[in-house]
């Protein structure tokens, strides 16, 4: 399995999935919420062509998760998928080129299987994913406003977590944003802090988990350094655990499944 991110965060959002099976390579795209020149660039440079998408998954109906769609989908003829509540929201119908997503059910597209999992945010109907392809398995959780008990075991069981660490908390607090706006990013339907996602993967990852991307960072809320520094303190793993790296927010990002699993653990301690 091979992950890609084109962008991450409130300016633009796109996830590229990757894998090889029997039947060649399954290429799947979470999320279209960067310029559409631009992911047609970045899915031509991971060697997916125009027409080349086995499917688009929509995780929820904010703009920067499907702002690239109604251009993307002229390159790219494959079926799209979303739950009915995206749908609704985004006031299109069932039809022969959106597929309904229904939450903790398995859906498979190519060698992938994909399970929607509900997530709290204030959206129609929106859903993260555990993706997985028989070998590999990622967990994509960008935008929620607490770890409801659902995630916890696609993140557990997930060799690539990719989680949100949206904003520090002093930093929201202090920060330029009215009143409401930082209620509504605090509540349990907004999005997650560095401390929310650090004290959650610290109760939840076991062995499995070999890279944390984290995720959906503000820019005016919080600092790459910050959030990788509270996630890491949170998870009190050291050098013994998982790399935890903060994902760009415009620069394209890559895990490739068989370099970060062969990865030698780093020793847990110093050498004098
Ligand atoms: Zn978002
Ligand atoms: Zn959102």
């Amino acid at each position: 399995m091979r992950v890609t991110s084109f962008g991450s965060g409130s300016s633009g959002n796109a996830l590229l999935i990757q894998t090889e099976g029997p039947a060649g390579t399954t290429s799947v795209l979470i999320d279209a919420g960067i310029p559409v020149r631009r992911l047609r660039a970045g899915l031509a440079a991971a060697g997916v062509p125009d027409d080349g998408l086995d499917a688009i998954l929509v995780s929820h109906e904010h703009h920067d998760h499907i702002s690239a769609l109604p251009r993307l989908v002229r390159y790219q003829r494959c079926p799209i998928f979303a739950t009915s509540g995206t749908m609704r929201a985004l006031d299109i119908a069932p039809s022969d080129r959106w597929e309904r997503l229904v939450p903790e059910h398995s859906c498979r597209i190519g060698s992938l299987t994909i399970t929607p999992i509900s997530v709290p945010h204030d959206a129609a109907e929106p859903v993260g994913f555990y993706v997985d392809d028989g070998t590999v398995r990622a967990a994509i959780f960008t935008d929620l406003g607490s770890t409801a008990a659902l995630v916890r075991d696609p993140v557990a069981q997930a060799h690539l977590v990719i989680l949100e660490a949206n904003y520090d908390v002093e930093m929201l607090e202090r920060g330029p944003y009215p009143a409401r706006l930082k209620r509504r990013i605090r509540s349990g339907h907004g999005h997650l802090s560095n401390a929310e996602c650090g004290d959650f993967l610290a109760d939840t990852l076991g062995s499995t988990t070999v890279d944390i991307w984290l995720a959906h960072l503000s820019e005016n809320n919080n600092r790459p350094k910050l959030a990788e520094q509270t996630v890491v303190q949170r998870l009190g793993t050291g050098l013994g655990g998982p790399r935890v790296q903060p994902m760009p927010r415009h620069r394209p990002f890559v895990w490739d499944a068989p370099s970060a699993l062969q990865r030698p653990r780093q020793l847990g301690f110093l050498l004098p």
